[in-house]
């Protein structure tokens, strides 16, 4: 039987998936949010939060919902925020999502239509959920497990609590944004409209996984300029700025590269190039999680650039290099707090939470760096996000919204 949390969790997620709300990378340039579908779920969640009889709430025009509920203790604590994303990915179609409930899941494969089988052998994960209710797509689009399943945990513990004055804590605060999946999501963020001193978002896969760490990320464009000449008279003249890019591009070492890394080694990645004989423009990706490491590759490039030039004499390499998001663990060190008591909220409830890298940014990374506010990441009970295959398991999405709730209990202390 299912508690009463799940049955809510679950109710509210088939609610939210069918809502059309797959953001639009183009789109998301002039307008935001990119898809008016975002706006009827997030119109839809600001109703449901006055519903609660939650009043503390704005709607943001650049289409983030922020609702808070005031303290009820007599202390000063940190206030504390929960955030998930409403807009689905394009991967697959996100749009048109019939969600199928199966319900004491007999472990074997899972037929989601005529074509596609989701496959017990290649999703072990399953195995952990025999007996237990899983919701699944029809094989013709994703899910929206990601993020509809952390705004439906985040969803029913604002319920939760707005109904229960006698459960006890400080100011929490509730954000729901739009346009995460096109990355452009954080880009105008009202910052000066939240009030919480640290952040999770409700934004992760599988059960007890969670994320405090990313990439330290910079972007480097090299300008390579040639010396021109006629061809048939080059000899000693002419300086061919692609025969520098392709000089430049081979020396750098191919055990640094995305492809030959994993776990908490960096890169650099050679990420696009055009231009002619005279003139190229290179641009790279440099990533690590050890701030100093990456400067070090920014440094390498520069001597590299120098050692081009030596070589081509006349050419010309010109390095600019730009930080673009950093390791929000460099964060979290100021403000422990964020993942004590996360760890804390786990070890309470008995849950083995565990730690991953993740090897690129997040909406968290953005906040951790640009308002200084640590922001680590939350399993939601997703897998295979993005695809025909995902699928959620309610008892996993509901220990993620126990987790929230103990995490708000535990920084009330
Ligand atoms: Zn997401």
């Amino acid at each position: 039987m299912h508690s009463q949390l799940a049955k809510e969790i679950l109710e509210r997620f088939l609610r939210y998936v069918v809502i059309d709300t797959m953001s639009d990378e183009e789109a998301v340039v002039t307008k935001r949010p990119s898809t008016d579908g975002q706006w009827d779920l997030l119109n839809l969640l600001a109703d449901e939060l006055k519903g609660m009889g939650i009043t503390d709430l704005e709607v943001d025009e650049h289409g983030v919902v922020i609702a808070r509920i005031p303290s009820n203790i007599d202390h000063a604590v940190p206030t504390v925020a929960f955030m998930a994303h409403v807009d689905t990915a394009d991967d697959v179609n996100g749009n048109g999502v019939k969600p199928r409930v199966i319900e004491a899941y007999d472990g074997k494969d899972i037929p989601l239509n005529e074509t596609y089988t989701l496959l017990a052998e290649e999703n072990p994960e399953l195995a952990n959920y025999i007996g237990q209710t899983l919701i699944v797509t029809d094989g013709t689009t994703l899910l929206g497990s990601d993020d509809k399943a952390g705004v439906a945990e985040i969803m029913s513990i604002a319920r939760h609590l707005a109904s229960n004055p006698q459960i006890k804590h400080g100011v929490v605060e509730f954000i729901f944004t739009s346009d995460e999946e096109t990355g452009a999501g954080m880009d105008s963020f009202p910052y000066e409209k939240i009030s919480c001193d640290y952040c999770y978002t409700i934004d992760g896969g599988k059960r007890y996984e969670i994320e405090s760490e990313c990439f330290n990320a910079a972007t480097v464009k090299v300008h390579f300029s040639g010396v021109s000449y006629h061809l048939g008279a080059a000899r000693g003249r002419l300086v061919n700025a692609l025969t520098m890019a392709s000089f430049f591009i081979n020396a750098l070492p191919q055990a640094e590269s995305p492809e030959a890394t994993d776990g908490r080694y960096g890169y650099y990645c050679a990420q696009n190039i055009s231009g002619t004989s005279t003139d190229v423009n290179l641009t790279l990706y440099l990533r690590d999680f050890d701030l100093d490491q990456l400067n070090r590759r920014i440094e390498a490039l520069r001597s590299l650039a120098k050692t081009a030039e030596a070589l081509y004499p006349h050419g010309k390499v010109a390095v600019d290099a730009k930080h673009v998001y950093y390791n929000m663990a460099l964060v979290a060190k100021n403000k422990p707090f964020a993942m004590d008591n996360l760890l804390d909220a786990g070890k309470e409830l008995g849950m083995e939470l565990k730690s991953e890298l993740i090897r690129g940014g997040t909406d968290g990374a953005r906040m951790a760096n640009e308002r200084n506010i640590p922001c680590p990441n939350i399993f939601t009970g997703g897998h295979n996000l993005h695809s025909r295959f995902e699928w959620a398991a309610l008892p996993a999405m509901e220990d993620a919204a126990r987790l929230i709730l103990k995490i708000i209990e535990v920084g009330s202390r």
